[in-house]
């Protein structure tokens, strides 16, 4: 099976997709790509390779075209019966209604169309934000590159949770298993090696290749990139950025429906209308047929659908604005009810900038100072300075953390950053402090095999030979792991003694008391010969070597952001694998409710649920927990009523991500795994962006709350308009194509403008909503009917009153138009704060879009009003001075009615509360 000879090694690239890379043993592939597995490619090859190549993405399948999705816009029930209706106008001959309509149609169709573009960029640039990374080696160095700048022949390293980023053929494999569920639909995890396999290897049995987009599930990898983009696997069976998410959620659907059922209502009552003005009330029929069409289109929200999603569109943005990216749309309704989070604590809580601060060994406490992960400072004993050569015991120390070690430390200019584990760079710090030379160790002791960390076993693992023929293992992880792991103990001199497991733990808790993150270390020698480490080796045979401690503040935002979730009445609880004397030092420090409870995850297991979901009303800092008590917590809380939002960053925090109303992954530690399993990523793993996008949450609901308490009852009280006038056979107050007009003007104005409105002030002072509540409450409905009312009176009195002053008809339907649009702009300024009172300054300052859209209308209501062609279309006159005043007079008058009553219902509502 010799076929690949024949690639000419100058395009290492061009035909690998003809080339069998898994028929070939790990050496020759490498051959082929031209590169060398422990330098990686050099950045000037890395260059021309990328020239070659192009980058590693999957170009978005071509979007629709514009045209189509502009015709698209037309295709819905709302916008038939517009259609019919100016369809029939039209061979009745009243052209300019006719126009009218295909204006409003046109109008919605426009905004429509610009809110699509809106939201799929809102998409785009959350699909940029997720872009996978990948680790490499490149020019010898570990680097954390993006993965579309991944070029074949580049090296990667794959871990636990990790998604595959470009083809691979494996050069070494440790335990490694992928879950290619998207290639070959087994949802079973694959073991992978890097034995070359035969021609005729189906995809699922190439076991030494890893598929781009397919998940990490266990162990660790190095391979060689074979293909990338659109030569890979998944690149060539699918286009899976065609899918375009559509923009909405459960919510929005519900609308959607909703509106619907209401067109139909909607022609039920204009059928009825229709027949009971020709056949009770006489009317001619082309006049009556007007009007019911008239006021058709106005109880018709054909708005409403094109507005609720760029609400959604524009919360989409404000998330990702504060650093919280939605993978799942519907997340954003369930935000905004949350009402407890569940929150791991290292680098989302606190910064996640490690220091070791303590090291504990048998006899003596040291201290240790210095600056970020600066590796130079001093270790103390009793706040004296020592010199570490006359502790032997801190040398072997130091040498654990620098093998047992995946991290590196790199020079910035003046700064020292981490690459990998923040935990893994401190300790590279104190190694360094401690008087070893990190580097020099890893060149002296290299690595034959590892169990990497796990949070379900808490320890790490490393098996090295030097070229003395002599081995050794080294372990790091919890304390209380390792120390079931060790019998015995060195002594600061050297000596090696029995496991003295009390004076361990004691030593431990009393690091963690302060707040301080605990590791232990501990080693066993082995004999050269062996060369693969088993779990089984590092049971009950170690020598243990040592405490460290390592401080790690909290976030400076944090405390602030657990106040607000305090006073939103959002319970904040802390998971965490770490320490419980840690955990709760923390959790104090962070201002956490009740931090002296605290509950391990021995104590979780030692728990029935019933007892489980009674503690869970108290209890909020859980410690030494695993992923799979995370999905146990969750589905109490869950049975206890509460809306969680979990955060989760390991592979195996998947189930419990899914299983939360709203999973939250860390977009920086977290892993792909995770990732793929979140409604929601957060850029910055902070915890304050977690509140943020809560808040958010419940600006988008309110605003669509906003959006149908101002939409529906201003067109009810249109409609109503019409439909008295018609039913006691009055004059009609606003002619068919007046209300037409206003319909155009005002509903893809005004309704639009609280898409943007900002957070309210008391948003986070509010319980979180219940999420049976319905959207459309008795309180909306009562809204309204009291809206509705009001309207009819404001325009049947001004009606009337122009007619009693013997004005032509008219000006008398001119003042009533006007006074209907003016009532809809203050109904607007009273819908902007639901929950508050309106009458502030920053209520009647507004915002731009606010005043923006009242601007429009007011221009368009003065063009109708006054200028004479418009005056010939819409039969309108000039309104007199005065009477324009009147106009206002009369929306003030709505405005403080119904202020007046949101006021004493508020009020009555806090009386409820406060017994
Ligand atoms: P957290 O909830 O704070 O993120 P983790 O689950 O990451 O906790 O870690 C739990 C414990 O496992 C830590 O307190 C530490 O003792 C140990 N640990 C964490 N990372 C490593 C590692 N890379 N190697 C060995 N032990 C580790
Ligand atoms: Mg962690």
């Amino acid at each position: 099976m010799n076929r690949p000879s024949n690639i000419p090694a100058a395009h290492p690239t061009t035909p690998s997709q003809s080339l069998a890379w898994y028929t070939l043993p790990a050496e020759q592939a490498l051959k082929h790509l031209g590169v060398d597995e422990q330098a990686g490619l050099d950045i000037a090859e890395v260059q021309a390779r990328l020239e070659r190549t192009g980058f590693n993405r999957l170009s978005a399948s071509a979007r629709r075209p514009a045209w189509r999705r502009f015709l698209l816009q037309f295709h819905n029930i709302l916008i038939y019966v517009l259609l019919g209706s100016a369809a029939i106008t039209a061979t009745l001959q009243h052209l300019w209604d006719t126009v009218v309509i295909l204006a409003v149609v046109v109008a919605n169709a426009i905004i429509g169309y610009v809110q699509e573009g809106k939201a799929e960029q809102a998409m785009d640039a959350i699909r940029n934000m997720l872009a996978p990374r990948a680790t490499v080696i490149r020019a010898g160095e570990r680097l954390g590159i993006a993965g579309e700048e991944l070029v074949p022949g580049d090296i990667v390293l794959l871990e636990a949770g990790d998604k595959v980023p470009a083809d691979l053929r494996l050069l070494h494999a440790n335990r490694l298993q992928v879950q290619e569920a998207i290639l070959t639909g087994e949802s079973a995890p694959a073991e992978k090696n890097t034995e070359p396999v035969r021609i005729e290897a189906a995809l699922g049995d190439r076991a030494c290749m890893a598929f781009s987009g397919t998940l990490v599930t266990c162990g660790q990898a190095t391979g060689v990139v074979v293909a990338t983009a659109t030569s890979t696997e998944i690149g060539r069976i699918s286009n899976l950025l065609s899918a375009v998410e559509p923009l909405t959620t459960p919510l929005i659907q519900q609308m959607d429906v909703f509106a619907r059922w209401l067109t139909l209502l909607i022609l039920l009552i204009a059928g009825l209308l229709l027949a009971y003005g020709h056949f009770v009330g006489h009317y001619v029929f082309t006049e009556i047929f007007m009007v019911v069409v008239g006021m058709s289109v106005a109880a018709i929200p054909e708005g409403l659908p094109a507005v609720l999603t760029i609400t959604l569109a524009v919360g989409v943005r404000a998330m990702a604005h504060r650093n919280a990216i939605v993978r799942r749309l519907p997340a954003i309704e369930t935000l905004g009810s949350v009402s407890v989070i569940c929150t791991d604590k290292t680098g989302t809580l606190t910064r996640n900038e490690m220091m070791v601060a303590s090291v504990v060994t048998s006899d003596l406490t040291f201290t240790v100072d210095g600056v970020g992960y600066q590796p130079s400072g001093n270790m103390n004993l009793a706040d004296q300075l020592i010199d570490t050569s006359h502790h032997p015991v801190l040398a072997e120390l130091g040498r654990a953390t620098s093998l047992c070690n995946d991290a590196s430390l790199r020079q910035h200019e003046d700064t020292w950053k981490v690459e990998g584990d923040p935990m893994e760079g401190a300790l590279l710090v104190f190694c360094a402090k401690a008087g070893i030379n990190g580097e020099e160790e890893r060149g002296t002791w290299p690595r034959t095999d590892a169990i990497p960390f796990d949070a379900k076993h808490r320890f790490m693992a490393t098996l090295h030979h030097n070229h003395d023929r002599q081995a050794a293992i080294y372990v790091k992880g919890a304390p209380e792991q390792i120390l079931t792991m060790c019998t015995r103990q060195r002594s600061s001199l050297g000596a090696t003694v029995p496991l003295d497991a009390d004076y361990w733990h004691a030593q431990a808790n009393a690091i963690a008391g302060k707040g301080q993150r605990v590791l232990a270390l501990a080693v066993r020698s082995v004999p050269p010969e062996h060369t693969i480490l088993e779990f089984a080796d590092v049971q009950g045979t170690l020598t243990l070597l040592g405490l460290v401690g390592m401080i790690d503040p909290p976030r400076p935002e944090t405390i602030q952001a657990i106040q607000q979730c305090q006073a939103a009445g959002i319970v904040v609880k802390m998971i965490t694998g770490d320490h419980a004397g840690t955990a709760c030092a923390i959790g104090e420090q962070i201002g956490l409710d009740n931090p002296d409870k605290v509950l391990t995850g021995n104590d979780l297991d030692a728990m029935n649920d019933a007892t489980l979901r009674e503690s869970l009303k108290q209890v909020n800092i859980f410690a030494r927990t695993s992923p799979e008590h995370k999905l146990r917590l969750v589905t109490l809380l869950q049975l206890n009523g509460m809306t969680v939002a979990m955060t989760g960053d390991g592979v195996n925090d998947a189930p419990a991500l899914k299983r939360a109303d709203a999973g939250i992954a860390m977009g920086g530690k977290g892993s792909e795994a995770a990732k793929e399993a979140a409604d929601l990523v957060l850029a910055d793993d902070n915890f304050a962006s977690i509140v943020a996008a809560v808040r958010e949450g419940r600006t988008v609901y309110d605003n669509i709350k906003k959006v149908l308490s101002w939409t529906l009852p201003t067109n009810a009280g249109e409609t109503m308009t019409l439909i008295v006038a018609l039913l006691f056979g009055l004059t009609l107050p606003v002619t068919a194509i007046q209300i037409l007009w206003i319909n155009l003007i005002t509903a893809i104005t005004l309704g639009i403008a609280l898409a943007f409105e900002p957070t309210e002030d008391n948003t986070m002072r509010r319980p979180p909503r219940s999420r049976q509540a319905p959207l459309i409450s008795g309180a909306l409905v009562w809204h309204m009917v009291l809206v509705s009312i009001l309207f009819l009176c404001g325009v049947y009195g001004i009606f009337t009153y122009a007619l009693d002053r013997g004005y032509a008809i008219e000006l008398a339907r001119t003042l009533a138009v006007n006074t209907l649009v003016v009532m809809e702009i203050f109904h607007l300024f009273f819908i902007r704060n639901l929950y508050g009172t309106s009458l502030t300054w920053k209520g009647l300052r507004g915002t731009k879009v606010v005043w923006a859209t009242i601007a429009v209308v007011t221009v368009a209501q003065f063009a109708i009003t006054y200028a004479p062609p418009l005056q010939a279309v819409f039969a309108t006159q000039a309104v007199p001075f005065k009477d324009g005043l009147l106009i206002i007079a009369v929306g003030i008058a709505l405005f403080a009615i119904i202020e007046i009553e949101k006021q004493l219902r508020l009020r009555l509502t806090e009386s409820d509360r406060q017994p």
